[in-house]
């Protein structure tokens, strides 16, 4: 403020001087007074012009002007060009500051695997992720500043949409949602600032349908308890009411056997599934050696056969093949369980007389083919995609008639998936099936020979 005053006099002094010296050379008495004033008063609006232009400047250099530079160095307005210019770059610093942690938060949205929304207080869309997008059916650029109600159509979104109580949170279909791909929502809008809303949805699809197998898994095994259950309590009562000889009591006391083993079965399969699912997979530090393990299943699938069919003249035609005569690497009691199942029920739904080959063998690339065939009823096609299943039967009856619980392809499966292995059902109606699990070559030893049959540790000992 200083120099502009000080340039301010000196330029009337120096108008002064040069008005007072140029007066000098004209004769009127007067005329140095008049100099002096007309020097000053042309200084004055010298100074003044040259001021307005470097303020023109200024402000030109403010609409179009470069933050980067100043307009000018020097002077009050040369002070004033750096002071703007540093705020400039100061707020064009914290735009992109602000700009950078928003473009942030919005990558972190959308990472987001919940579906987020925001709406304006009219409803509209202001921002999306593409998870709420792909959720809702809408599209990330498209949608925006569209009205949400008029979007999603679904009535009970709808409702809620408009209720403005937004308590809870509004269970719905998902756009790709059909009878055969159920696709559920959980959808929660939240209000927040002035009348706007934040909406999160998820897809719950897979915790509705885990909850949905959990209440059937439930309702099946009570079901599954409670019959053999209700037939031993009819026994008892029978027994305490009636006065029984030595025969009948011995046939009802048998029956009642019966049924109590059909429970304890039940409960083994559901331990054995329990476990199976609960345990990490097995290792390789043990095995089963498979010529071996063939001889006790066919000892016990006769065992079986003549128990099943006690008055048939003959009985299953049992045929054992045991080509592989290496090991199996893997839990030995979850194989013996999985290949027993697959044969005891070969055995229960094949008609005495039937024939059942079971085989074994090493396949061309290495991997090892446990294979069970019967001449049994077969099984339709729609049945075989649910055949693992918990408690999916096709011929309840025969199942129950037979010791049956519904839970052996269920441990079958299991087992094979947990040894890296596959289930292969392949079954014509009124012909047979076959029922195979083909093991991986990292699970086969093919000369596993020289360790201990069932459940030693695998590999040649010297
Ligand atoms: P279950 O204890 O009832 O035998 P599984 O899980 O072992 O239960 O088998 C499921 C269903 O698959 C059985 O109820 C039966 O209807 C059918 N099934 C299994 N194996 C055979 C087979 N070898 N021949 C015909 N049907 C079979």
């Amino acid at each position: 403020m200083f120099w502009r005053f000080f340039s301010f006099i000196a330029c009337q002094i120096l108008g002064g001087l040069a008005g007072w010296y140029a007066a000098s050379f004209t004769q009127a008495p007067t005329s140095g007074l008049v100099g002096i004033l007309a020097g000053v008063v042309l200084a004055g609006v010298g100074w003044f012009l040259l001021d307005t232009s470097r303020g023109a400047h200024l402000l030109r250099w403010l609409r179009v002007g470069d933050a980067s530079e100043a307009a000018m160095r020097t002077g009050l307005w040369g002070e004033l060009s750096d002071r703007v210019r540093r705020l400039i770059r100061s707020r064009e610093q914290m735009t992109i500051e602000s700009q950078n942690r928003l473009h942030d938060f919005l990558l972190a949205l959308q990472a987001s695997p919940n579906g987020v929304m925001l709406l304006d207080a009219r409803g509209q869309i202001e921002w999306l992720n593409q998870t709420a997008a792909s959720h809702f059916g809408l599209d990330v650029q498209r949608d925006l500043r569209q009205h949400l109600g008029n979007l999603v159509r679904d009535p009970g979104f709808a409702s809620y949409f408009a209720s403005h109580d937004y308590r809870g949170e509004l269970t719905m279909p998902g756009r790709d949602n059909t009878p055969e791909r159920p696709v559920r929502l959980s959808v929660h809008l939240h209000p927040y600032g002035a009348g706007r809303l934040l909406l999160l949805s998820s897809d719950i699809t897979a915790v509705e349908q885990a909850e949905a197998m959990r209440r059937d898994f439930v309702a099946n095994v009570s079901h599954e308890i409670r019959t053999p259950l209700t037939v031993l309590a009819g026994f008892v009562e029978t027994l305490q009411t009636l006065a029984l000889n030595d025969q009948e009591r011995a046939r009802y006391l048998d029956l009642m056997a019966q049924q109590a083993g059909r429970m304890q079965t039940l409960v083994n399969d559901l331990l054995t599934l329990s476990r199976l699912e609960g345990s990490p997979p097995p290792g390789a530090s043990e095995g089963i050696s498979m010529p071996t393990l063939m001889r006790q299943l066919e000892q016990d699938a006769r065992a079986l056969s003549a128990v099943l069919n006690p008055a048939a003249d003959h009985l299953h035609n049992l045929v054992f093949d045991s080509s592989l005569t290496g090991d199996i690497v893997g839990a030995p009691n979850e194989l013996i369980s999985a290949m027993s199942n697959l044969i005891s029920n070969a055995i229960r739904y094949t008609p005495s007389g039937g024939e059942i080959t079971v085989r074994t063998r090493l396949l061309p690339d290495d991997r090892a083919e446990f294979s069970v065939q019967d001449s049994g009823p077969g099984i339709a096609p729609e049945h075989l995609p649910r055949l693992t299943e918990r408690f999916y039967r096709v011929d309840r009856s025969r199942s129950r008639d037979t010791g049956g619980t519904g839970l052996g392809l269920a441990i079958v499966k299991h087992v094979a998936q947990r040894h890296g292995a596959e289930l292969k059902i392949e079954s014509t109606l009124g012909k047979g099936s076959v029922f195979r699990i083909i093991f991986p070559a990292s699970r086969v030893r093919p000369f596993g020979v020289g360790h201990d049959p069932i459940a030693g540790p695998v590999g040649p000992t010297h």
